[in-house]
């Protein structure tokens, strides 16, 4: 632990070191290192510890919203599919009414 004393930080030469990363044993003075789940890392060792998995979450969040933009777009076009569907139905329905009405005119 003597040693630390004698060391400087990593980024400011200038810099007693403080503290030293677990993760990259390098020695950093206090602005260099931050808390991180009761652990001192330096910034750079915080970022790759953090990196992935923020990457990770947004990987995934955009997935989850790329499924919900194709879940919505798919409802859509099945929405307007059979609202098509229906319309052009719908016609000939009303077509087989009116010859249907036609006849019933007719036949009386
Ligand atoms: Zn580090
Ligand atoms: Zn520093």
């Amino acid at each position: 632990m003597d040693d630390l004393l004698h060391q400087r930080c990593f980024n400011h030469m200038l810099r007693e070191a403080v503290a030293r990363c677990p993760e990259c044993r390098r020695y950093f003075c206090r602005e260099c290192v931050t808390e991180h789940d009761d652990k001192i890392l330096c910034a750079a060792c915080l970022g790759h510890k953090t990196d992935p998995a923020a990457s990770d979450l947004k990987r995934f969040s955009g997935l989850a919203r790329m499924m919900h933009f194709l879940l919505g777009t798919m409802l859509i076009w099945m929405f307007f599919y059979y609202m098509g569907q229906l319309l052009l139905a719908l016609p000939s329905a009303f077509h087989e009414g009116t010859l249907w009405q036609m006849g019933w005119w007719n036949t009386q």
